[in-house]
Order: structure tokens, then C-alpha cells, then sequence
């Protein structure tokens, strides 16, 4: 099979059986692994719509620059769909994001301009208004807007959630996915709950997040918000792509059990993912513990790979750093024996 083009290759990604991590929990726990699509995440998906829909709604023209904020992974897919389609890129970012994502969005020939996390929303340096404002400045600019473009859910509820359906056979009784700008789990969990109304949902929320709150109470509580350094979900507005009517539960990992979890999944299961994936399965594996029982079927998306946090949840030093390591003997086996 010959594709034309990079960005025909995204998507059909595996569905994988965890055998450690959820050592004694009943039911069967499957993850799809979302590192398999060219830019290394499952937001190649909602990405490459974006452009499409804009494209084809006359939004998007001929020679024109895609400006986005992104946490790094929205930008690849973006950039990816740019250079095959001749778009130029310029992506803002928050400083709390990895090293690793800025210099892949750079390798990939896009201009990123880094804004600060600990600002308001609102606040005119924060990396949703440089990116509305660089929009305003730039003719034949398009701002995809991933928190509120709705095609960012009809991505997965085209391609994720078809997917999942066919490789588990229709036999999927609980959905698990981190939440952020809710594209993935809105869109895949309204194309599972079509097809079974029983699939059960449960969003992966960080501390610090507005998200578990907002469902329970219906309040958009402001004492919820504070700074978290997980990358990818949990946020401090409501995009409209979160439809909370499709979300049965909401779980709150922190930063620490997120990150071991993640290191854990790569060392004992061979999943080398992102930091946001040790956050959707410990919450997913906490909900499970409690709710599944045999012959159940739960799937939770992956959303991307490892390399992007080396500098962070794979470093020693920075586990330690930041309280998340206690056992000194980490090091080689030639460390601890001198
Ligand atoms: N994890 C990572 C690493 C991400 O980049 C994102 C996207 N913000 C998510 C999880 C959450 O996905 P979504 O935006 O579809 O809710």
C-alpha cells in the first residue's frame, strides 16, 4: 500500500492488552495507542479535520498561516497538514510545556512563540490571547481554535470511535480518556454511546482543573484552579468541545501518581507514552478497581509518546526533583553497588 501523503497514514491505531499495571482488577483493560499516528499523537486527528473543514468552509485560502495555541501535540498534527498542504505555522505555547514539544514543532519548520502558564486566560500574554491576537494582525490568517471548534470532536466521532468499536468488537462496556479540550472524549464517547447506549464514560480531570466540579455541581468554581504541571488536560475555562451530558464520571489523578504510572507503563508493559497517559490509566485502573467486574471491557486512549517527556517524568533527577522519586537506588547497577 503506496499513501500519497504523510497525513494519510493517521489514524487506525492499535487497541493493546494491559497485563501488569492492572494486576488484580477484574474485567479486561485495553489501551489504543495513540503514538502510532505520524506526529506521534492522537491529535493528528482533529489536526488535519481543522484544516479540512476550514479549507472546504473557505476559511482557510491558498498561502495562508495557521496560528494556534497549542501544548505541542495540536501543533505537530497542524504543522504536518501545513507542509503537505503549503500553509505556513506559527504556534503559542506555555512555558510549562516540555522542551521537547517546542524544539518538534521548530524541527518541523514552525514558528513558536512561548507565552507565560500563570496568567489568566484572559490576560493578554496568555497563549490563548497572543494567538487571537496574532490572528487579528495577520491577513489570510487562520485561527483553528481547537477549544471551540467543533470539529475537533467530529474528528474521533469519525475516526476514534469507529475504530474502537470495530477492534473491540462491539464488546466495549466502559470508555476512559483525559480530558482538555474534551475533543476526544465528547466526539468518541457520543459515537460509542450511538452504538450502546450501556458504554459507560469516565474523563481522567487533573487537581487544579475545573472539569469534576463543574459536572457534580453544575459550578464553575474558581477555588479549583491552580497551577498543575501535567501537560494536555484539565483547564481552567469550559471549551465547548467538553460535552458534559456525554461524560458518566469524572476521576482527578494527581501530577505525582500520574507520572509514576507513566513510567510504570513503559517499564512494565513496554508503552514508552506521555505523561497525560499515566494520568487516563491511573484514573481509569482507580475506577475500575471499585466498578468493573468479569467479562466487562474497558478501553482508554493513550494520547502520545514518551520522547516528549524525557527531560521531565522519565528524569531521574527531575522525579526527585519535584518529590515524585523516593528510592535513591535508581541509578545503574554499578551506582548502587559503589
Ligand atoms: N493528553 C495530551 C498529551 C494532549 O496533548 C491532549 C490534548 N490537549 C489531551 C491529553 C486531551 O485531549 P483532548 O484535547 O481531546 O481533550
Amino acid at each position: 500500500m503506496i499513501y500519497n501523503s504523510i497525513i494519510e497514514t493517521i489514524g487506525n491505531t492499535p487497541l493493546v492488552r494491559l497485563n501488569k499495571v492492572n494486576k488484580g482488577i477484574k474485567g479486561e483493560i485495553l489501551v489504543k495507542v495513540e503514538y502510532f499516528n505520524p506526529g506521534n499523537s492522537m491529535k493528528d486527528r482533529m489536526a488535519i479535520k481543522m484544516v479540512e473543514d476550514a479549507e472546504i468552509a473557505g476559511i482557510l485560502k491558498p498561502g495562508g498561516t495557521i496560528i494556534e495555541g497549542t501544548s505541542g501535540n495540536t501543533g505537530m498534527g497542524l504543522a504536518l497538514a501545513a507542509i503537505v498542504k503549503g500553509y505556513k505555522c506559527i504556534f503559542t505555547m506555555a512555558d510549562k510545556q516540555s522542551k521537547e514539544k517546542i524544539d518538534i514543532l521548530k524541527a518541523v519548520g514552525a514558528e513558536v512563540i512561548v507565552c507565560p502558564t500563570n496568567v489568566a486566560s484572559d490576560d493578554p500574554r496568555s497563549y490563548y490571547s497572543v494567538a487571537k491576537k496574532l490572528n487579528q494582525d495577520i491577513p489570510n490568517s487562520f485561527y483553528p481554535n481547537q477549544y471551540d471548534n467543533l470539529s475537533n470532536w467530529k474528528a474521533h466521532y469519525e475516526t476514534t470511535g469507529p475504530e474502537i468499536w470495530k477492534d473491540s468488537e462491539g464488546k466495549i462496556t466502559h470508555y476512559a480518556a483525559g480530558v482538555g479540550t474534551g475533543g476526544s472524549m465528547s466526539g468518541t464517547a457520543k459515537f460509542l454511546k450511538e452504538q450502546n447506549p450501556e458504554v459507560i464514560t469516565v474523563g481522567i480531570d487533573t487537581y487544579g482543573s475545573v472539569f469534576k466540579k463543574y459536572k457534580e455541581t453544575g459550578v464553575f468554581d474558581e477555588n479549583e484552579i491552580y497551577p498543575y504541571l501535567t501537560e494536555g488536560i484539565g483547564e481552567d475555562i469550559l471549551p465547548k468541545n467538553v460535552d458534559f451530558s456525554l461524560i458518566d464520571h469524572f476521576v482527578k489523578v494527581t501530577d505525582k501518581d500520574a507520572a509514576i504510572m507513566t513510567r510504570r507503563l513503559s517499564r512494565e508493559e513496554g508503552l514508552f507514552v506521555g505523561w497525560s497517559c499515566g494520568s487516563a490509566v491511573h484514573g481509569a485502573l482507580e475506577y475500575a478497581k471499585e466498578n468493573l467486574k468479569e467479562g466487562d471491557r474497558m478501553v482508554i486512549i493513550l494520547p502520545d509518546h514518551g520522547t516528549r517527556y524525557l527531560g521531565k517524568v522519565y528524569n531521574d533527577e527531575w522525579m526527585r526533583n519535584h518529590g515524585f522519586l523516593e528510592n535513591k537506588f535508581s541509578g545503574t547497577a554499578r551506582e548502587i553497588i559503589s
